[in-house]
């Protein structure tokens, strides 16, 4: 029996710009893309019929994620099966080292491994623009995990550009109790700015520079999320999470993408480590993760799943 292993990486909104609904019910965004270092694994084996199986890493509940046909992954692996005229014979297993629900694309992540690995197992040989293109179809977060890095995105995400970012930032993520539901999240935004005019959205010159210049002091004072007052109005337990943060002197925090996870910038990762311990001891948060960021998008492993 055959196996393809394939990690993907979270993400974070480093600036999350969001305008008003458009007539198709989504919201232009002009988001800053950032890959971090939690990784959901999905291991793609030969099998009868499309089945999908979910565990979780230490501190991950995978309560809520779905193993029947509407799982991302399985999504992936028969749009993928679809487009290549092959029967989606395959049994996808999915480790989430991603919180669920937790604003981090952990669903986006999966499918983009499941696309890569399906493609690998069945010898499929898409190229990586005719990958991106599936990947579009499935989600506006979908084709960033398969580039990874810290990229542009515009439209509802799915337009993406690769932006010019030094060095390597320290992270610390909050992870809630429960998730949020994203739609449950802009919908509360357009309710809290019901009335405004809201310009295009773009993202500051500031961020620009900060992430050209790997400044984590300049790209911590520019941190933004526009969906952050929403989720905070949804789960108030955030903002004693943030001011959490705030006591261990992190240079910057938000909330990742729709919530509820909260994301820290350390100076370096000795801080991250201070933060870690202080956010522990808060009790603000259902656990605590560290990493760094920017990671490559999603790729295939070798053997056993990490
Ligand atoms: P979004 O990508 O919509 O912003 P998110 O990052 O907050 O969402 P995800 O972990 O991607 O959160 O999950 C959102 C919902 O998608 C889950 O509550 C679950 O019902 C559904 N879902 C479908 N497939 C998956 C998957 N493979 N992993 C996690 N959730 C999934």
């Amino acid at each position: 029996m055959s196996s393809v292993v394939a990690v993907a990486p979270a993400k974070l909104n480093l600036a999350l710009a969001v305008g008003g609904p458009r007539s198709d019910g989504f919201h232009e965004v002009a988001t800053v893309y950032h890959a971090v270092g939690l990784y959901d694994t999905v291991t793609a084996t030969d099998g009868e019929g499309l089945r999908v199986t979910v565990e979780g890493e230490k501190g991950i509940a995978v309560e809520g994620v779905p193993t029947d046909a509407s799982n991302l992954a399985a999504r992936a692996a028969q749009l993928l099966a679809d487009r290549s005229g092959q029967e989606p014979d395959v049994h996808l297993h999915i480790r989430k080292g991603i919180p669920v629900a937790g604003g981090m694309a952990g669903g986006s992540a999966d499918a983009a491994a499941a696309l890569l690995a399906c493609d690998a197992l069945w010898g499929t040989g898409l190229a990586r623009a005719e990958l991106a293109a599936l990947a579009a179809g499935l989600g506006s977060d979908v084709p960033f995990a398969l580039l990874g890095g810290t990229a542009l995105g515009h439209g509802r995400g799915e337009h993406l550009s690769p932006v010019l970012a030094r060095g390597r930032f320290d992270w610390v993520f909050a992870v809630a109790d429960g998730g949020l539901s994203t739609p449950a999240v802009y919908a509360a935004c357009d309710r809290l700015r019901e009335g405004r005019v809201l310009p295009e959205p773009r993202v500051s010159d500031a961020m620009m520079a900060a992430l050209r210049a790997g400044d984590p002091e300049q790209l911590g004072a520019s941190l933004v999320n526009d969906l952050q007052p929403a989720a905070c109005s949804l789960r108030p337990q955030l903002r004693q999470t943030l001011e959490a943060g705030a006591d261990c002197d992190a240079l910057g925090s938000l909330v990742s993408g729709s919530g509820p996870t909260v994301a820290f910038l350390a100076r370096d990762g000795e801080h991250a480590l201070d933060i870690a311990v202080g956010l522990s001891a808060s009790g603000t948060c259902r656990s605590v993760k560290r990493t760094h960021g920017p990671v490559g998008g999603v790729r295939l492993v070798e053997g056993e799943p990490a």
